[in-house]
């Protein structure tokens, strides 16, 4: 039987995003600065990440709390080997209507085929300009746009659809590169998602002015192709929707700082390494891979996540300005995006 939990400003309990790695092939300056992230810096050794069958387990305790979304993330997901039979294994959960994952497309032309005959539906690639000098300098790995490109190519073969482009946008960086990025993608059935840049971790030098309004960024992208606003497909839909007005698509933007949706906010993310967080945000994490490695039963570990989530007061990206830099909080590489 399904029990929505709720937190204590009457958020249920709706999606999880599961880590399945905190190591990355890409060195994206906003999320694992080489600086930081580099030969000597100490990943999760593979003892400790969940395996598969624990990941199968907890997912079905989310469920029975009321999780019907699942998005696998990192890190990069398509590092962690064989993922397409944790796929296979979390598409054959009764609660999960909708299964996704993000990825940065490195791997995706070699697994698109084996990902969605595992059972996977859609897909997240991460794309943040189709200028291949601006791509390179912001993974930070002189990786070729084309590669993503094909990438995401054979995820449109494979049928994963709707495929969405994930664009971070930094100021100065990449921002004027978005109305090429709009233009290629029209037509093609893609759904591009810009994203203000966050304060996510503590190790980016995020800076407010690095920041492009989604305002801004819509008002540049209408000025060129003409959009008009949709309605949201449910409540609590983070992107804000538009398509364009001559009906080639559809874009979305997610103003996580200009324009706060925590109030909304129904995710909970588990970590590689099998800690419960309530935001992306946070500090801590809640140690539910001690309860599986503990022999606790089913039951008490739902109990437990539901307390956690009954506690739950998470409201950061509205409080931001009043907290910034003065928080510690987990890096976006190890709770996953
Ligand atoms: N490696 C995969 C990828 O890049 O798609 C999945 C993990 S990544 C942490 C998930 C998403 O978070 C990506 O779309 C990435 O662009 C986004 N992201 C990472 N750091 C960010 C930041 N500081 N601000 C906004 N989005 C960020
Ligand atoms: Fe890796 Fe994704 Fe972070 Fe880039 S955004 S460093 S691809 S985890
Ligand atoms: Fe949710 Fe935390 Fe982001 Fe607010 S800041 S939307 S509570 S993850």
């Amino acid at each position: 039987m399904t029990f929505v939990a709720r937190d204590t400003l009457g958020r249920p309990l709706r999606d999880l995003r599961i880590s399945v790695t905190d190591r990355c092939n890409f060195r994206c300056t906003y999320c694992m600065p080489k600086e930081v992230f580099g030969r000597d810096f100490h990943f999760v050794p593979a003892a400790e990440l969940l395996t598969f069958e624990e990941i199968e387990r907890l997912a079905g305790i989310f469920s029975r709390l009321g999780v019907e979304k699942i998005r696998l993330t990192g890190g990069e997901p398509l590092l962690r080997r064989d993922i397409e039979k944790l796929v296979a294994m979390l598409a054959r959960l009764p609660g999960i209507r909708d299964l996704t994952l993000t990825t940065n497309g490195a791997l995706l032309a070699r697994k698109a085929a084996a990902l969605a005959a595992a059972g996977l539906r859609r897909i997240s690639v991460s794309l943040d300009s189709l200028d291949d000098t601006v791509f390179r300098a912001m993974n930070d790995v002189d990786f070729p746009v084309d590669r993503v490109l094909e990438g995401i190519a054979a995820a449109q073969r494979a049928g994963l659809s709707p495929l969405k482009v994930n664009v971070v946008v930094k100021r100065g960086v990449n921002e004027h590169t978005l109305v090429d990025m709009a233009r290629y993608f029209q037509h093609t059935g893609c759904i591009l998602r810009f994203i203000e840049y966050m304060d996510v971790g503590t190790t980016n030098g995020w800076r407010l002015d690095e920041v492009v309004p989604a305002d801004e960024i819509v008002a540049r992208i209408n000025e060129r192709l003409p959009l008009e606003a949709l309605e949201p497909n449910y409540r609590g839909e983070v992107a804000r929707r538009y398509r364009y007005r001559d009906g080639s698509g559809e874009i979305g933007v997610i103003a996580s700082v200009t324009q706060p949706f925590c109030g909304d906010c129904t995710r909970a993310r588990l970590s590689s390494d099998g800690r419960l967080y309530t935001c992306l945000f946070a500090a801590t994490g809640y140690d539910v891979r001690a309860l599986l490695r503990g022999g606790q039963t089913d039951a008490d570990i739902g109990a437990a996540l539901q307390r956690v989530w009954s506690r739950r007061a998470d409201r950061y990206s509205e409080i931001r300005s009043e907290q910034t830099g003065r928080l510690p909080k987990v890096e976006m590489s190890r709770i996953g995006g």
